[in-house]
């Protein structure tokens, strides 16, 4: 673990905490570090990985494409960008795709078309926004601002005016922000950076009836919980309440950088020639990936097996909770996206599975273990982490 890290403690920028290590190659859900050891990935570049790391048909069309066509830029068509836009479309309540590299410019996008949808529509006063506490949509400024947790903040203000935030679940909170200077309501289905908290299906629908009375756009933000991590498609099927706009990243290209924010047609009508744009935006490489990654998820059975995997992570963690009762707090989560949070703070126990079982996860709010493995994890792969975290609770 030597030169790669000295030479990222001189140069890089130190916004990260990083794990002492590097990794230098991926297989399935394992990663390797420089000096060969094996690691059981539980993280997948925070649901990124949605394959697991360099599967073949993923490698092969990156490949194929990269020898092709790598850019062109938005003045002109591609076919990996129609494609991949037609798939989303046909497998979802989207009509028209905006293509862009992140989360953040996928948030981005949404909070621009809402207000440009309302201004267009009903003029400059409908312009406030609705979202919630300890929410997370990214770290450019409007989606900073729509982000309900202060301490991403600090330091950063003044923020984009026109944020209110409401308590997750919380429908009165809900109802007494929502009104007709309101131009969009945006929520995770499953808050996942504020700690793994699915929002109930009440909340959901009480979200959609406010913004159809007040004829705001519901923007469901599945960044982290969309392409498959439900056991569906998206979050959206799964809970039953259809959004007007959604936005799209981490896992959807299998690791390559792509973003994108769905929208019915009339909604992104909004966006006319010159309103938007991103210079990478829907690039033909991470295209071509994507529609590996959109067509793995929806070939027969595929979405099944993450529902089954789910529920086996899902009882091996409860499981755990009725045997720790004085350390576990509660677990919680849907399909393969799952957490466990403790009574008290969790770093020693990510230490071990880190250090002595060699399990990526992610530690959230110093006390919630998050587990977000490759939708591709194996059963015994599974029972790996439930006996390592067995072991961790007893030792920690
Ligand atoms: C990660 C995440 C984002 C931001 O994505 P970036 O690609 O890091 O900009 C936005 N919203 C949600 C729900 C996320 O999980």
């Amino acid at each position: 673990m030597g030169v790669i890290r000295d030479l990222g403690e001189i140069y890089l920028a130190g916004n990260y905490k990083r794990f002492p290590v590097a990794f230098v190659k991926g297989q399935g859900s394992r990663l390797y570090d420089e000096e060969g050891r094996e690691y059981l990935d539980f993280c997948a570049g925070i649901a990124v990985c949605t394959l697991g790391h360099s599967p073949k048909p993923l490698v092969e069309a990156i490949r194929e494409q990269a020898e092709k066509l790598i850019h062109v830029s938005n003045l002109y068509w591609t076919e990996p960008q129609a494609r991949v836009a037609e798939l989303l479309c046909q497998n979802s309540f989207a009509e028209k795709v905006f293509f862009c590299n992140s989360g953040a410019e996928a948030v981005e996008a949404a909070l621009k078309l809402a207000r440009r949808y309302a201004w267009k529509h009903f003029g400059p006063e409908k312009h406030e926004f609705v979202a919630l506490e300890r929410s997370f949509h990214g770290r450019t400024y409007g989606a900073l601002s729509a982000t309900g947790q202060p301490v991403y903040w600090q330091g950063f203000e003044p923020l984009v005016p026109g944020f209110r935030h409401v308590p997750p679940n919380d429908i009165e909170a809900l109802r007494a922000a929502v009104s007709e200077k309101t131009c969009g309501v945006i929520l995770e289905p499953i808050l996942g950076e504020g700690g793994v908290i699915p929002l109930s299906k009440e909340f959901l629908e009480e979200a959609r009836r406010l913004c159809d009375e007040h004829r705001a756009l519901l923007i469901f933000d599945e960044i982290q919980v969309g392409l498959g991590r439900t056991g569906k498609l998206f979050a959206y099927q799964y809970y039953g309440v259809t959004p007007d706009v959604m936005t799209l990243a981490k896992g959807i290209a299998g690791g390559l950088p792509l973003g994108a924010t769905v929208a019915r047609e009339e909604v992104m009508a909004a966006l006319e020639p010159g309103t938007h744009a991103s210079t990478f935006g829907g690039n033909p490489v991470a295209c071509a990936a994507a529609r590996v990654v959109l067509k793995t998820l929806l070939a027969p059975d595929f979405l099944e097996e993450v529902t089954l995997k789910g529920k086996a992570l899902r009882k091996g963690l409860d499981a755990l909770q009725e045997e720790f009762p004085e350390k576990v707090k509660e677990v919680r989560g849907v399909g393969l996206i799952q957490a466990m949070e403790l009574k008290d703070e969790g770093a020693k126990l990510m230490n071990f599975l880190f250090e002595e079982k060699k399990i990526l996860a992610t530690l959230i709010h110093g006390n919630i273990l998050r587990f977000t493995p490759p939708l591709v994890i194996a059963y015994r792969e599974i029972d790996a982490l439930i006996e390592a975290l067995r072991e961790g609770l007893k030792k920690t």
